[in-house]
């Protein structure tokens, strides 16, 4: 039944569409304003794009195995504006067959979009001046004035879900790099290609570039790429990088670009050595910071960390009245994180209730080539809090990589020696976002380690790791016993894997002499 309760959700991308839906689904009168358009970040500019980019990018790969399948013919040729013009038709497909817009007027919601950046006036008033025009709808707590001229909205609770944008590093010349944002723009493929940020997303750009046969540089400031990782997975990504001849650069500081007449030039210092490259292109890949500029919040009152807004445990902000939900929390980046975000922060708002939020159980992928997957704790997490037990079952043990001839990669299962509970999963190589999937639905089933051994995959399948993973696990912890099976011949439960620890008899599964 709907209330007289006013909710006004700032930011229309994963977060705020799944807030003011769930708001609306409780009965609040919901209104949805939006600088731009709504899904657009998603479409248009992260993941859609990087993911056909990304399939792309492995089309061409796969042609140089063709050989290994008894196939002949010449490699593919990139041309780089018709894999973005097919970017942007998944991007074109999916706003139309989806119509957000409409879904959420047909849902009751009074959307506006193409506002501009949205801001507080007080705790309880938002103000934008209207852009070209798709105004909302009227409804209670919305003042419209006629034109172009500010529009103001009140509410009783307020929602923010603004987001993040790319950030970039404060070095001279840094407005000489480009940012993913800029990839649409492309019109040539740069033959010479440097990276600055070793992360998820400057992973994802040196690997599609590489796969398009340019020539990459991954430069890190920290150790390893992808510090967020599992060292397992940072380091056998690293090393599948490095053996397909793309450079990564750790420890590596990058501090001034410069316009040179055969490309940009990078300077940076490695250690106590300092040393220069060129390249066509330089992307900055080096955070991500939350979209508050614009908004405000001191007018609100509300506090942030950094450019994030500061939540608690129930996604409320320091002012009672006003939730936050997605990456303008700083928590997860990801889309998933967004709508769950999303969703709580509705809940709490409407219902006034105080839902905790979890972050246990959240599965995520990156496209590179290999691809990585993570549900859960690092090893190294897990082993801070717990004793842990790890199997990891390497992919050139099992049929299906094999014969599909990408038997780089493994699965990694981590699990609580005493609850038997897994912790963590790190999956390397073909569908690990799927995979890892498998691994998540048993976590949120909460499933002990025995019950995923005994669980039936299908054969011959990448999947088949989870099992085999958890069956090493038994074996280390002493139940169940499980027989011999071919894929185990040879495996020392991840034995040779290059993380510190790997080879620590006491937190490895292992497969037993047959
Ligand atoms: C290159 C790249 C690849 C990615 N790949 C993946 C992936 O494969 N999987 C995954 O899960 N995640 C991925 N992500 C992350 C994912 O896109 C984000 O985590 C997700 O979009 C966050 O959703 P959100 O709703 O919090 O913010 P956003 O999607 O950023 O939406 C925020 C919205 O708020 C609007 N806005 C901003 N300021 C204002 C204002 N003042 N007033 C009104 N409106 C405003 C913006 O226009 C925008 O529409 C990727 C990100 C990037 C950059």
């Amino acid at each position: 039944m709907d209330s007289d309760l006013r909710v006004v959700v700032v930011g229309g991308g994963p977060a705020g569409i799944t807030a003011a839906l769930q708001a609306r689904e409780l009965g609040a009168q919901v209104t949805l304003l939006e600088a731009g358009h709504v899904g657009d970040s998603t479409l248009n500019r992260g993941p859609a794009p990087v993911r056909t980019l990304a399939r792309a990018a492995r089309l061409a790969r796969d042609w140089s195995s063709w050989a290994e399948f008894g196939l002949a013919g010449p490699p593919p040729v990139p041309d780089l504006p018709a894999m973005i013009a097919n970017s942007e038709r998944v991007a074109r497909h999916a706003r139309e067959k989806r119509d957000v817009p409409g879904y959420l007027r047909q849902q009751g919601i009074n959307l506006a979009e193409d506002l501009g950046p949205v801001r507080f006036t007080d705790p309880v008033t938002l103000t934008a001046r209207a852009g070209n025009s798709s105004a909302g709808n009227s409804s209670a707590g919305v003042s419209r004035a006629s034109g172009h001229a500010d529009r103001t909205w009140t509410a009783d609770r307020i929602i923010l879900a603004v987001g993040g944008h790319a950030a970039r590093l404060p070095i001279p010349g840094a407005e000489l790099a480009l940012t993913y944002e800029d990839l649409p723009g492309l019109e040539t493929l740069p033959q010479r290609v440097a990276v600055i940020g070793g992360a998820d997303t400057g992973c994802q750009l040196a690997s599609i570039f590489d796969d398009l046969g340019a020539a990459v540089t991954v430069y890190e400031a920290g150790a390893t790429i992808i510090p967020a990782a599992d060292a397992d997975v940072s380091a056998e990504l690293c090393r599948a990088f490095r053996a397909r001849d793309m450079t990564v650069a750790t420890d590596t500081i990058v501090t001034a670009l410069s316009q040179q007449h055969d490309g940009i030039r990078l300077d940076y210092r490695a250690g106590e050595s300092a040393g220069s490259s060129v390249a066509d292109a330089v992307f900055m890949a080096v955070g991500w910071p939350a979209s508050t500029a614009t908004l405000d919040l001191r007018a609100a009152g509300v506090a942030v960390t950094g450019p994030a807004v500061t939540v608690d445990d129930c996604l409320r902000t320091s002012v009672p009245h006003i939730f936050a939900a997605g990456d303008v929390t700083g928590h997860g980046m990801l889309v998933q994180t967004a709508r769950m975000e999303g969703r709580i922060a509705a809940k709490n708002a409407v219902l006034g209730t105080a839902d905790v939020i979890s972050y246990d159980v959240i599965p995520s992928g990156s496209f590179t080539d290999p691809e990585y997957g993570r549900v859960g704790l690092t090893e190294a997490a897990a082993a801070a809090s717990t004793e842990v037990v790890v199997g990891i079952a390497r992919y050139s043990e099992l049929l299906r990589p094999v014969a599909d001839g990408r038997t780089d990669g493994f699965c990694k299962l981590i699990a609580d020696r005493r609850s038997h509970r897994l912790v963590g999963a790190h999956v390397l190589g073909e569908y690990s976002a799927e995979t890892v999937q498998t691994v998540a639905a048993c976590m949120a089933a909460g499933l002990t380690v025995e019950h995923v051994a005994e669980l039936q995959f299908a054969f011959p399948t990448f999947t088949e790791g989870v099992s085999i993973a958890a069956q090493m696990i038994c074996r280390d912890i002493g139940i169940g016993r499980f027989p011999q099976v071919w894929s185990y011949l040879g495996a020392e439960g991840g034995k040779g894997l290059s993380s510190h620890g790997s080879d620590n008899p006491a937190r490895r599964g292992r497969a037993q002499a047959p």
